[in-house]
This record gives C-alpha cells, sequence and structure tokens, in this order.
C-alpha cells in the first residue's frame, strides 16, 4: 500500500479538555444529534466548542456519496427526522453558540436534497438565539436551482459551499460532484441574495500543484466567493486517499495572502484550518465590506 509523507510535528494536536466539553458531549448523544466536530475528530473542537462556534451535522450519519477523503458512512440514509430542525436550535441554545454551522451529508435520495429541513434549521435557531450567526455549508443538491433557493430563502448569514480540490483531481477526489457545478452554485447563490457572503474551501495536500491552487481561487472568485478557507487533509483511515504533501504554515501563509490580494474579504489558511473555524470572526468582516 502506497505510504505518504510522514506528519510533521505542526500536524499534531494538543489535547486539552474544557470544562463543559463532557457535558456538552452527553447533551448530543442525548439529543440524538451529530456534529462534525466529533465525527470529523476535529482538532479544533476544544478551542471552537469554548468559543461557542460547532457545527451540525443535520439529516442523519449516512451519505449517499463516497468522497475519497470523507470519513463519513456511506449508504442508504435513515428516514427524515422533521424534529431535527427544533432539536439543533435546543442545543445550539444550551451550547450557548454565537455561531452555528448546519451541514448535511448529500442526500440524493430526496426529492429536494434535504433544502427544507436545512431551511426549518436555519428559521428554529434563529427564533432560540437571533444573535447567533448562522452558517450553512451545503451539499450540491445534485445541481438543482429550486432547493438553492429554499435555502438561501431562509436567509443564512453565510452560504458556505466547498470546492475541496482543484479542478483536475475533483473526479478522483469527490466522485458524484463536480468542479463547474459547485461554482455554479455559488454563482447562483449570490445571485439570489447578493448580501449574504459566499465561502468556499479548498483541502490541500491530495497532489495539486500550487499554480492549480491559485487558480481554483481565481476561479472562485470570478465567481463572486466571498471567503476563503484552506486546510490540510489528513487521511481518517488508511482506506482513505493518502496524503501527499504537508504544507507548511509558511506556505500557507503565502496563500492567505495570495488569496487577499485576489480580493476575497477574509481567507483562513492554516494546517488545522478547517471549513468552520474562526468561522465567527468570518461573518464578521464579511459584515464589514
Ligand atoms: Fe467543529 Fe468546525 Fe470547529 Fe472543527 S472547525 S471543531 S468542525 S466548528
Ligand atoms: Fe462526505 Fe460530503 Fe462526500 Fe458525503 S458528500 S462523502 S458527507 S464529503
Amino acid at each position: 500500500k502506497k505510504q505518504g509523507p510522514k506528519k510533521p510535528d505542526w500536524i499534531r494536536i494538543k489535547l486539552t479538555t474544557g470544562e463543559n466539553y463532557t457535558e456538552i458531549k452527553d447533551m448530543m448523544r442525548s439529543k440524538t444529534l451529530h456534529t462534525v466536530c466529533e465525527e470529523a475528530r476535529c482538532p479544533n473542537i476544544y478551542e471552537c466548542w469554548a468559543n461557542r462556534t460547532a457545527t451540525f451535522m443535520i439529516l442523519g450519519d449516512i451519505c449517499t456519496r463516497a468522497c475519497r477523503f470523507c470519513a463519513v458512512n456511506t449508504g442508504m440514509p435513515t428516514e427524515l427526522d422533521l424534529q431535527e430542525p427544533e432539536r439543533v436550535a435546543e442545543a445550539a441554545e444550551r451550547m450557548g453558540l454565537r455561531h452555528c454551522v448546519i451541514t448535511s451529508v448529500a442526500r440524493d435520495d430526496l426529492q429536494d436534497g434535504g433544502a427544507s429541513i436545512f431551511a426549518a434549521t436555519i428559521h428554529a435557531v434563529r427564533k432560540r438565539l437571533p444573535l447567533c450567526s448562522v452558517e450553512v455549508l451545503i451539499p450540491d443538491f445534485m445541481g438543482s436551482e429550486e432547493a438553492l433557493k429554499v435555502v438561501m430563502d431562509a436567509k443564512p448569514d453565510i452560504l458556505n459551499h466547498n470546492v475541496e480540490t482543484v479542478e483536475r483531481l475533483s473526479d478522483r477526489v469527490r466522485a458524484k460532484a463536480k468542479y463547474d457545478r459547485t461554482l455554479e452554485l455559488l454563482r447562483r447563490a449570490k445571485t439570489m441574495q447578493p448580501k449574504i457572503p459566499s465561502k468556499s474551501s479548498i483541502m490541500l495536500g491530495v497532489g495539486e500543484e500550487w499554480d492549480e491552487i491559485l487558480k481554483t481561487m481565481d476561479d472562485l472568485r470570478a465567481h463572486d466567493v466571498d471567503i476563503l478557507t484552506i486546510g490540510q487533509y489528513l487521511q481518517p483511515t488508511p482506506k482513505h486517499l493518502v496524503v501527499e504533501k504537508y504544507y507548511t504554515p509558511e506556505e500557507f501563509a503565502l496563500l492567505k495572502e495570495e488569496g487577499l490580494k485576489r480580493g476575497f474579504s477574509h481567507v483562513e489558511s492554516g494546517p488545522l484550518v478547517r471549513s468552520s473555524y474562526h468561522a465567527h470572526e468570518q461573518v464578521q468582516s464579511a459584515q464589514k465590506n
């Protein structure tokens, strides 16, 4: 089996358990909720939860797709749970969230891809926490404009949809998604709601070239994307894509500069940056623009 390079020091994670960490974990279980923070074993979990940011995964934890970098299980999804939006809102309230990210698996089995549940969750969180910003990280809804409109009409504070990788590697890394469809979705979202900041994320280390990263940034800007996050891909299990390269913190800093030069209003770029990392600051900076 192919082996990637050795994990560098800057990727090792310091684990410092926060005070209310266990309590929050128990609450998630009792409400049968899923967070990406836990399931993706996100290295930022203590920091994010302490800063009152969390990412909920709605629409179940079984995905109809099987991207080669992703640890979420693939299979036949569970039945729709219409109470879920309310339970997410309750949990968000108990955590006292200031920034709530809502994401989901790809539900290609559903007519609207789950868009109506996204909208209901935005409304439910708003109702309980009027001051909490709500970011949605949506799947591509198979390119459905109608489904996207349902989400945009609920007016999230940030519309996030990840391009994940450069054009050349897109088919290999995330079969069933399409590079052009991602860009088109981002443009449409902006056309529907010009005031809502749009956001996307690139994951590095799956074999892309430096120039291709820059080209991806150009493509995102050409589709009016406001916020960019760039992070290091880490292989979740030996069955997943091998890490081709670990970028240094200096390279991430350079990419941040390249992004800002291109006119993104906010760029988070670093080895442990994940889509929702420091998301609260991103809302603030996007709103200042
Ligand atoms: Fe959760 Fe996102 Fe923070 Fe990771 S970066 S802990 S997934 S909110
Ligand atoms: Fe993972 Fe999303 Fe791909 Fe499903 S669509 S496998 S949840 S990255």
